[in-house]
């Protein structure tokens, strides 16, 4: 049973497990789409060469359709490719169909020598699977449709001695081929997982496992430098007296209330806005495509009302608070620093006011 779950666990998600599969299948896509787009570029240029040079040498007089087909082809692909999103089903199923073809091409190519073993065709079914990363599954389907197809085939065409070298060579060849795409696709999946893991600890706050200064500066500025994007709202929290918490209590419990306030945030916003800390006891939330004053204002109250009860000083009566600057964004800034500027102002503003724990920026 343990073998049959490892086999089908590299069959359908490359050795590696399902979900981490699922996070990081679309990063397998885009990389298949640009091989697959050098890949056509270099088939256009190939098959247009060959397409030229039938017109001159007789003995490639045969397959001149073929060539300007594939030329053509390879053209509609490379400007499809223009298109389509690069991680879209659509490329996917394009680059199978590619594949598909040049299967063919390997049989013609195979089948017009009848009396010779089918090298090039073999050769394909080495070849493709080594530059194609999905399930091997997929391939393993794809190239055992192929070489059914090919020995059908070559059965109708070929003398029988030769036919059974052929049966001989394809069957085994076919197995290699799809060994070699588990192999191939386990190792380049594992290097797609270790760069994910890689980038998320990049951006990754250690404390409260929000995102870093790195991550929301990054996010924000690609934010606001789309211009289709003209609503916002900037919200920069700090914790009032975190340098006496500390004095206090000790480093570790301030640790404590950074970590439990970052996960009261990670509770308050939901909606895939940017939340992180940007340094020290001082944070940061980002509401996209939105600029109500009242939800501004709603969301502060939450944050201030719901902290004394989400974040809790361990053995001690004392209460925490915190302050909020709030910006809201009308399309005006190009860069995050200028909505930063604003945000701090109105947090100073909050820090100086003794009623109000939250101010918004006079624009
Ligand atoms: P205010 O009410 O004006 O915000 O005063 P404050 O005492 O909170 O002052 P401030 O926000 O400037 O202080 C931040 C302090 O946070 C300073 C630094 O010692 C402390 N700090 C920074 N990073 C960490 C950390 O990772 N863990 C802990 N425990 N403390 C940190
Ligand atoms: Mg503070």
């Amino acid at each position: 049973m343990r073998i049959l779950r490892i086999i089908r666990n590299y069959f359908f998600y490359c050795g590696i497990e399902k979900d981490e599969y699922n996070a990081i299948k679309k990063d397998a896509y885009v990389s298949n789409f640009e091989v697959w787009r050098i890949l056509h570029f270099l088939m256009a240029v190939v098959f247009g060469v060959l397409y030229i040079c039938s017109l001159h040498y007789e003995l490639m007089k045969a397959n001149r359709w073929l060539y300007m087909l594939a030329f053509i082809y390879s053209i509609i692909i490379i400007v499809l490719f223009f298109i389509l999103k690069k991680d879209s089903i659509i490329a996917q199923l394009l680059i199978y169909l590619t594949m598909s073809l040049l299967f063919l091409f390997g049989c013609v190519l195979s089948l017009n020598r009848p009396d010779i073993p089918a090298v090039a065709f073999i050769a394909f079914l080495l070849i493709t699977p080594m530059i194609m990363i999905d399930k091997p599954f997929f391939m393993a389907i794809e190239l055992s449709a192929a070489s059914a197809i090919f020995l059908i085939w070559a059965h109708s065409v070929k003398p029988y001695d030769v036919w059974v070298i052929d049966l001989g060579n394809v069957i085994p060849f076919t197995v290699v081929g799809i060994f070699l795409n588990v192999i191939a696709n386990s190792l380049r999946i594992k290097e797609f997982v270790l760069t994910r893991q890689i980038n998320i600890q990049k951006d990754t706050d250690d404390l409260t496992g929000l995102k870093n200064k790195g991550a929301l500066t990054r996010e924000i500025n690609q934010f606001l430098s789309d211009n289709s994007a003209d609503k916002g709202i900037l919200f920069m929290m700090d914790i009032d007296r975190f340098k006496s918490i500390n004095d206090t209590y000790g480093h570790d419990i301030g640790d404590d209330v950074i970590r439990q306030f970052g996960s009261f945030l990670a509770k308050v916003f939901t909606h895939n806005e940017i939340v992180g800390r940007f340094g020290g006891d001082e944070f940061i939330a980002f509401i996209r495509n939105d600029d109500n004053p009242d939800t501004a204002r709603r969301t502060a109250c939450d944050i201030i009302t719901g902290v004394p009860g989400n974040v809790i000083l361990a053995n001690s009566e004392q209460k925490i608070s915190l302050s909020i600057g709030i910006a809201i964004y009308h399309g005006r800034e190009k860069n995050y620093s200028e909505i930063f500027k604003k945000a701090d102002i109105a947090l100073y503003e909050a820090k100086a006011d003794s009623e109000n724990r939250y101010h918004f920026c006079n624009e």
